[in-house]
């Protein structure tokens, strides 16, 4: 039976960092990473092009922290020769006097006490820089020079990559079904195959209750279904990574707005943080719902956001739905998305199954509409608000 020095269990994000960063301090043949379906699936939270980087948290035990995830990164970037961090930039604008202030002014205070650098701007002075903004000085801004887009998807590959390259296993469809206390540190069953290991890592992101479980344990968290909608606009130029910022748009009743230039898609990215329905890693699913966008996320962000360079109505979920500026158009649009036609519904019925081989899709266009809509774990562990998401 092999033994390892340490088993990673799942190789999203975090479990493929795990094993690079853990392959370099013990030696790659001392690390094996087990993933339950095959590497860079579309059903995990690592999915898709971006995610936004940042110092700007409003926690000084966080701002503690993030000069040295930039560094980790560099470091990646440096020896796999591929460039992962994109600098954008980012806005946190809330509306003075509101909750949301809070949050600026705390993220202003704990980036101070990091000797982070930051802008304090009036909502004026924004849209004067980025007239794609329509703000005005009910609003006030925090910009982070040093923010910006992570390529999540290179990112995850990548550590795999140099993990593999210095000697670790890397196991896709590999679900591990067990795990158990033994003489030799701990046995991990997965996809009929046992392996011993001193010590084992849960990654398993949305998973993690499953896998607490096997150990007989379990930990306060809340699973919370998230979806991302792309917005194409004919005025691509003015909402690229050189012009726009990465941003967070606090509204008054709390909603944290986030959101990403052009990057990946030819279209801006939107999203409501941590607003999705809870659900269990058994119910959860990847059908995107139209009705969050017409609802909360279009009305609220792009009243604010399409100043100048109107974005375009049009929506890519996975349901190849549309919904507008224009009220009536947005009801009619989401109306025909939510219709089920002969291959939606096919869509809905292929759940995969753990260890199984999915076929790939014939394009990657269509890989993202299945992955537009993703688990996100929250623990639920008393924050300020807004949630320190995102
Ligand atoms: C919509 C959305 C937007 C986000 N935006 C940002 C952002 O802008 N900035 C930011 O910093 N963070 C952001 N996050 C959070 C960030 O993406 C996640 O924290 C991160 O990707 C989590 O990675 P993970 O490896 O824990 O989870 P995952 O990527 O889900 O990986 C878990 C892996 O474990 C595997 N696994 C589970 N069970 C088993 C098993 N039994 N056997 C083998 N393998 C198993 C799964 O198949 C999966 O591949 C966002 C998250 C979401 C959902």
């Amino acid at each position: 039976m092999p033994h390892y020095r340490v088993i990673v269990i799942g190789c999203g994000g975090i479990g493929a960092a795990t094993a690079y960063w853990l392959s370099r301090r013990l030696g790659g043949d001392a690390v094996l990473a087990l993933e339950q379906y095959e590497l860079g699936h579309g059903r995990g939270a690592s999915e898709d092009h971006s995610r936004v980087i940042r110092h700007a948290y409003s926690r000084p035990d966080y701002t503690a922290l993030t000069p040295a995830a930039y560094q980790s990164w560099n470091v990646v970037e440096q020896e796999s020769g591929l460039p992962l961090v994109l600098r954008t930039g980012a806005l946190i604008t809330a509306v003075r006097g509101s909750g949301g202030m809070e949050y600026v002014d705390a993220t202003a205070a704990a980036m101070a006490a990091s000797g982070l650098p930051f802008d304090l701007l009036s909502g004026t002075q924004v849209s004067e820089r980025w007239p794609q903004w329509r703000l005005g000085d009910q609003h006030a801004a925090l910009f982070d020079p040093e923010a910006g887009i992570l390529d999540i998807r290179r990112g995850t590959a990548a550590h795999l990559a140099l993990a593999r390259a210095r000697g670790a296993t890397i196991r896709p469809c590999a679900p591990v079904s067990a795990i158990t206390d033994s003489p030799r540190g701990v046995t991990v069953t997965a996809a009929g195959e046992t392996y011993t290991a001193d010590r084992v890592v849960l990654a398993g992101g949305a998973w993690n209750p499953i896998l607490l479980q096997l150990l007989g344990t379990s930990l306060p968290i809340t699973l919370t279904q998230e979806q991302v909608t792309y917005f194409a606009t004919p005025n691509v130029r003015e909402f690229t990574p050189e012009r726009f910022t990465v941003f967070g748009l606090i509204a008054e009743d709390g909603r944290v707005y986030y959101g990403i230039p052009v990057y990946g898609e030819v279209a801006v990215k939107a999203g409501l943080d941590g607003a999705g329905p809870v659900v269990t890693p058994q119910t959860r699913t990847d059908a995107a719902d139209p009705q969050r966008v017409a609802r909360a996320l279009h009305p609220r962000l792009l009243l604010r956001l399409p100043a100048r360079p109107r974005l375009h109505r049009r929506l890519r979920t996975r349901l190849g739905a549309g919904a507008g500026l224009r009220r009536g158009r947005a009801r009619r649009q989401v109306r025909r998305a939510a219709r089920p036609g002969p291959n939606r519904a096919d869509h809905r019925r292929r759940q995969p199954v753990p260890g199984q081989r999915l076929p790939r899709r014939p394009t990657s266009h269509h890989r993202y509409r299945r992955s537009a809509s993703s688990g996100q774990l929250v623990v639920s562990e008393p924050q300020p608000p807004p949630a320190e998401q995102g």
